[in-house]
């Protein structure tokens, strides 16, 4: 019998392959070193406290929306396609792996191969289909009960449009948010609505300034100007759509409470801050919302998307970018992006009067950066709490001090580490110091008795040299003695055998 092919151990050392390649989410991975506070896990808005997503969490997040290809090709989105060849393609696919996503099955191995073989025209009208049901999520109540768990992270006027969805999720139970948005009844009643309250806003701001107006004929002229200059700003205010309801109603009454108090006519001044309490000041509804998702053609993904992205951790420039702050590190915290729209560019003193809760949330997100950096878990933001602090601090007129003390606490003492190892390292480089010039004084007497001994053998030799010179000449002398004698004998010996 043939062994199978992908026996067990096979399979085992296959598993451990792909999960060592696989990216983990959602939990810590340990020694992770991260170079953005915005991607620290489970950072805390600065100003609510609420947990941030980072944008990769946000994004895996949103995947769990997307719907099944089976409950996809349902979806009266693709309607106009359901006669093509492209969607038949697509539905016979999905027919064979109901559960998976139609990106799933357009994108695995099997599905792109199929695809290929497909002329260029088909190929583009598949994609077409495909990006269209990209959008496609699951039904109203399958949305609504992942999103009840985030509803406290949801702005004020989203948490209202909220309760609507969550409304229509009951009424419509299978069907998705774009498609319940786009039912004629839900569709023509809050566009109906919404032109009504659009409609009694307009005319109830032009009331009320008409009303202010009138009442400016029986002020001084000094106050007259004064009056249409508070009303023009406010009309900026309200028709720019930059801040939330609660925002433009106290920087408005804020206006109107600073004319009061330089008007010379008190009763006046009075009559005002009471006529002004009726101007509309709300800027955005549910019907305002679902009106906007059917004219833009929003699709579900992109509505949920609203929600979900409340909660991202995004970047906030303490000194508003619009009043000359700059894009730099210590200039900036993170915020979800919740908080961050509704500070938008004012400043903080006034900000703070609705977020007295920041001074605290603050410090706690200062405090876990402050933790980061210490175990070297953030790179690059050394420097970072003490020019947060700095700013902060100037830019809140004092308001929020962040105390910052454990940090320095730990430079001072990673300071003075390294100022003990750096004397360490002095301390060896001296005793280094002394052992070498000990050595040189040791080599300096050997040298000197070395040359007291050669200076001892030259006066020797130069000794010897002078005896030597005696003895030869000595030497030299008798030799010659023994010459002459040698001489005078021959002659004698020469004289005898001549006469013998
Ligand atoms: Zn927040």
């Amino acid at each position: 019998m043939l062994a199978p092919i992908f026996n067990n151990n096979f399979n085992n050392n296959y598993k451990k392959q792909i999960n060592r390649f696989r990216p983990s989410f959602g939990y810590r991975l340990s020694g992770k070193i991260y170079t953005d506070i915005r991607d620290i896990p489970h950072l805390k808005c600065g100003c609510c406290g609420d947990d941030t997503f980072t944008s990769d969490g946000i994004k895996k997040f949103l995947d769990t929306f997307a719907a099944d290809s089976r409950s996809v090709l349902k979806n009266r989105v693709l309607d106009r396609f359901r006669d093509t060849e492209a969607f038949k393609f697509i539905q016979t696919l999905s027919d064979e792996q109901p559960k998976k996503t139609v990106r799933e099955i357009l994108n695995s191995g099997e599905g792109q191969e199929k695809i290929r073989a497909l002329d260029p025209r088909m190929q583009l009208a598949i994609m077409q289909i495909g990006i269209y049901t990209d959008g496609i999520s699951v039904t109203a109540p399958k949305v609504i009960k992942k999103l009840q768990k985030y509803y406290s992270n949801f702005g004020r006027d989203l948490q209202e449009i909220f309760h609507l969805m969550e409304f229509y999720s009951i009424k419509y139970p299978d069907k998705t948010f774009a498609e319940i948005f786009r039912e004629p009844d839900v569709a023509n009643y809050h566009a109906k609505v919404f032109e009504l309250t659009a409609n009694d806003a307009s005319a109830r701001k032009i009331n009320i300034f008409k009303q202010l107006r009138d009442l400016s004929s029986t002020l001084s002229v000094k106050d007259k100007k004064l009056l249409q200059k508070t009303n023009t700003d406010a009309m900026v205010i309200l028709n720019n759509g930059l801040y939330q309801s609660h925002i433009n109603k106290a920087l408005i009454e804020d206006m109107y409470a600073k004319f009061a108090d330089e008007c010379s006519d008190k009763t006046a001044g009075a009559k005002i801050m009471e006529i002004i309490q009726d101007l509309p000041f709300q800027t955005s509804s549910p019907d305002r919302f679902i009106t906007s998702c059917v004219r833009e053609r929003k699709s579900d993904m992109s509505i949920i998307e609203m929600f979900v992205r409340e909660m991202q951790a995004t970047y906030e420039h303490f000194k508003a970018k619009s009043m000359g702050g700059q894009d730099e590190q210590d200039n900036i915290i993170v915020l979800c992006k919740k908080c961050n729209n509704e500070r938008s560019n004012l400043p903080y003193p006034f900000f703070l009067r609705f977020h007295p809760e920041m001074k605290i949330n603050l410090q706690k997100q200062i405090d876990k950066i402050m933790t980061f950096i210490m175990h070297g878990r953030l790179k690059d933001y050394d420097n970072y709490p003490i020019g947060i602090r700095d700013n902060v601090k100037s830019n809140t007129d004092n308001e929020i001090i962040l105390n910052i003390n454990k940090y320095l606490k730990f430079r001072e003492e990673k300071a003075e580490k390294s100022l003990e190892s750096s004397k360490a390292i002095l301390a060896r480089d001296e005793a280094l110091y002394q052992e070498a010039q000990q050595r040189i004084r040791e080599i300096d007497a050997q040298l000197e008795t070395l040359m007291s001994e050669l200076r001892v053998l030259k006066k020797q030799k130069r000794n010897a040299e002078d005896e030597f010179a005696v003895i030869t000449a000595a030497r030299d002398a008798s030799k010659s003695l023994v010459d002459e004698q040698t001489s005078i004998l021959d002659k004698i010996k020469q004289i005898v055998s001549k006469n013998s």
